[in-house]
């Protein structure tokens, strides 16, 4: 079984069948592109072949290269990508030219693509390398190239292809955004040239192929007389889209993405040189962004692992613990977010809240996210009616009776919760588990509340709900499988990623986010100015300076969760000059973005304006400055050491959990693939020159783990690298 087949019928037609053994989604391999390869030599030799219709035995057509095999590509070094890449460009442009004679354009064979379903990467390069593209009307079907998603970009001929099909202004969000269209929508833009019912798909592109001219085959590039859409670089239009290109890349990107400046190479000096040249250029900046091992990292982690955790990589053995009724108990910001997202995935859910109005007003979160859906066309009134109907809000614990998982997400308070827990287990059956939603309580001090720790567990959601996709589950020191299991189908059904920890103070995330944004309240009391602080930040990738994200979060869950972290420390407390800063502003009465003034000043309608000039009054600006790496090296510690230490301690048990659960919790720095990603990138021993350093300048907080250290001295890495082992 091969992964590409073709049959010639008797009407001359050769066509040739991605399906992929085994898999339930086409991907490419270098296998699978020597077969095709063979197939369409075979096919354009053969004098009995009129043409070639191109498809797939699937449902869709293809989900793009097999990640794993671009993931390992940077092991061969960059000649042999480069010559890797420049294979794959010389059969599609074989496939392109078809056998027709170079000079006159004449005597090729057609070939045709036709699309059953979903077309994504190489499953949409190779389509643009044919003669006419045919996709099945079927709306959920996704056409696109989403490579800088995942750190790359089109490299198999899509971003050249692309730009001179369309124009670099047009062509801009499909390659620098990923963006994904339905059929219709591909073919409005351009992209795709027919939308067929998906019966006649095979016989209209055979149609095609039959009566289509030595005109019909030839792309405009190829065409004498050939101008860029929209413009070359050199031309009024150019100037216009490529300067705005740019400085949009870099404001977006901050400059870390490697794979968005390479593209925009590429586009540019593409456009400036004949076809072929500019294959080469895409190849050579291609090669460039696999070398560079923020690709490996980003893929790693934002594919290849996040995937494997949404697969249940870390369950427990248990029979399917799918969630019939859910029970959700308080219906404020969180508990009204899980209600939705739980009955958006089809489970029934119970809303419960101390009086009936304010269950009602839970439910009626759903119903505004439901009516914005409308508004932007991706609900229907069936739909919005079908998933309010599954939502039951009321103050009777009662109602609970057949529910087989309860998220509790009351008030941050001990004392109710345990209350909560004993209502609920009066009226709950025997299997039900019990889940808690805290930010902050221990979950095996809460699971003391209950008669069945072993079913007690932490479900934490992030704010706001419906659009965060990290869930860190908690197991409490009585936690059993099954508990943990339950979670983990749960989190599946809502379509979220899960990732497993240990109990201990904060958990994995908020563990993490605190000391970045403590770092960050430090440096302004030291005198740091605020706006370097802040420009650093954003300058490594993450998504939020530490001030900013204080504003965010609001100044007065940072004083409570303070002043609770210091009452259970006590004499340990590290964080005194932080308080300073945080009490101050709270009795300053900027509590941040929500009072519409914190570190930052904000309009009457909310608009961040620019960093509060009050700071300077109470810290004055000191002369010198850190230098901006200073800077950068002490936020990005200050996470990634809770990190490691979260490792070492056990909380953390797996480094992809951690990586994937930083990325999509608190934003980590995306391009690094996450803390334990990042310090791969710097190598241990460089890291831990680094801690050195600062520990000298800013005390014992940075003081190297043990782990990092003892992987310095043998040379490891976390994961396996091209030279380095894993620890
Ligand atoms: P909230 O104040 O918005 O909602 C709490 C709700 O619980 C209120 O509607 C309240 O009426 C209800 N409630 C209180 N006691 C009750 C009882 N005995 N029976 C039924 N309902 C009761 O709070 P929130 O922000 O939604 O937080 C809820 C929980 O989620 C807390 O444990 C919090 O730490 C945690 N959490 C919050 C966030 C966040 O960003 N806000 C993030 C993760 C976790």
């Amino acid at each position: 079984m091969t992964d590409f087949t073709s049959t010639t019928d008797s009407d001359g037609v050769a066509v040739i069948t991605w399906d992929v053994p085994g898999k339930s989604m086409n991907v490419m391999s270098m296998e699978g592109f020597a077969t095709l390869n063979a197939l369409v030599d075979a096919a354009l030799a053969d004098p009995g072949v009129k043409g070639i219709v191109i498809t797939s035995g699937k449902k869709d057509f293809a989900g793009g290269m097999d990640l794993n095999i671009i993931a390992g590509m940077r092991a061969g070094g960059a000649q042999a990508i480069f010559d890797g890449v420049m294979n794959m460009h010389g059969i599609l442009r074989k496939i392109e030219r078809a056998g027709m004679d170079p000079k006159t354009l004449k005597g090729g064979k057609p070939i045709a693509a036709a699309l059953p379903g979903t077309a994504l990467g190489i499953g949409l390069e190779l389509p643009l390398s044919c003669h006419r593209i045919f996709a099945a009307d079927n709306p959920k079907a996704k056409i696109g190239l989403p490579e800088i998603m995942v750190g790359i970009f089109p490299g198999a001929g899509g971003t050249t292809r692309l730009v001179r099909k369309m124009g670099a202004m047009i062509a801009a969000p499909f390659l620098l955004e990923g963006k994904l269209s339905d059929p219709k929508k591909a073919k409005a833009a351009g992209i795709v040239d027919e939308v067929v019912a998906p019966e006649e798909l095979l016989a209209r592109a055979k149609d095609w192929v039959l009566n289509a001219t030595d005109a019909d085959l030839v792309k405009p590039w190829d065409a004498k007389g050939y101008k860029m859409p929209g413009g070359a670089p050199y031309s009024a239009q150019g100037f216009m889209t490529f300067v705005g290109a740019s400085a949009m890349v870099n404001g977006k990107t901050q400059g870390v993405y490697p794979a968005a400046k390479a593209l925009l190479s590429a586009v540019y000096e593409g456009a400036l040189v004949p076809f072929d040249t500019a294959l080469k250029i895409e190849a050579r900046q291609f090669t460039s962004v696999l070398i560079n091992p923020s690709a490996t990292a980003m893929i790693r982690s934002l594919f290849i692992n996040k995937e494997a955790l949404e697969k249940g990589a870390n369950r427990p053995q248990v029979p399917d613990q799918k969630v019939a009724r859910l029970g959700v108990i308080g219906a404020g910001m969180m508990g009204a977010g899980i209600a939705y997202v739980a009955a958006n995935a089809g489970i029934g859910v119970v809303l419960i809240d101390a009086t009936p109005e304010a269950a009602e007003r839970g439910r009626a979160h759903s119903e505004s996210l439901l009516d914005k859906g409308m508004k932007r066309g991706k609900v229907t009134a069936e739909k919005k009616a079908e998933v309010l109907g599954r939502i039951t809000a009321t103050a009777d614990y009662a109602a609970l009776a057949g529910c087989d998982l309860i998220v509790e997400a009351v008030f941050e308070d001990p004392k109710v919760k345990a209350e909560v827990t004993a209502k609920v287990e009066a009226v709950v059956g025997a299997d039900c588990i019990f889940a808690t939603n805290t930010s902050t309580l221990p979950i095996t001090s809460l699971a003391k509340a209950s008669q069945r720790p072993e079913q007690f567990i932490g479900i934490h959601f992030f704010s706001p709900v419906d659009k965060m996709m990290l869930v860190e589950i908690i197991r409490g020191k009585a936690t059993g499988d099954r508990a943990v299991a339950k979670a983990l189908d749960f989190v599946r059904q809502i379509r979220k990623t899960p990732i497993v920890v240990n109990d201990a103070r904060f958990f994995y995330a908020n563990r993490c986010i605190i000391p970045y944004i403590n770092e960050g309240i430090r440096m302004l009391a030291e005198g740091v100015e605020p706006a370097l602080v802040e420009n650093a930040a954003k300058l490594v990738g993450m998504p939020l300076g530490p001030l900013q994200l204080v504003d965010e979060t609001s100044i007065d869950l940072g004083v409570k969760i303070a002043k609770a972290t210091k009452a259970a420390m006590g004499e340990a407390y590290p964080d005194g000059a932080v308080d300073e800063v945080i009490f101050w502003m709270a009795d300053q009465g900027r509590m941040g973005r929500k009072a519409n003034a914190g570190f930052y000043t904000y309009s009457d309608k909310g608009e961040r304006l620019g960093l509060w000039d009050g700071l300077e009054a109470r810290y004055p600006v000191a002369e010198a400055q850190p230098d901006l790496a200073e800077v950068q090296h002490r936020l990005l510690m200050a996470q990634v050491l809770e990190a490691v230490r979260a490792l070492e301690e056990g909380v953390l048990t797996d480094i992809r959990e951690g990586d994937v659960g930083a990325i999509l919790g608190w934003g980590f720095a995306p391009w690094s693939g996450g803390p334990f990603g990042w310090l791969d990138i710097l190598g241990a021993a460089r890291a831990v020159e680094i801690c050195d350093g600062l520990t000298e300048r800013f005390g014992a907080r940075f003081t190297a783990p043990k782990l990092l250290r003892d992987m310095a001295g043998k040379g490891q890495s976390f994961y396996p690298g091209p030279t380095a082992q894993a620890a």
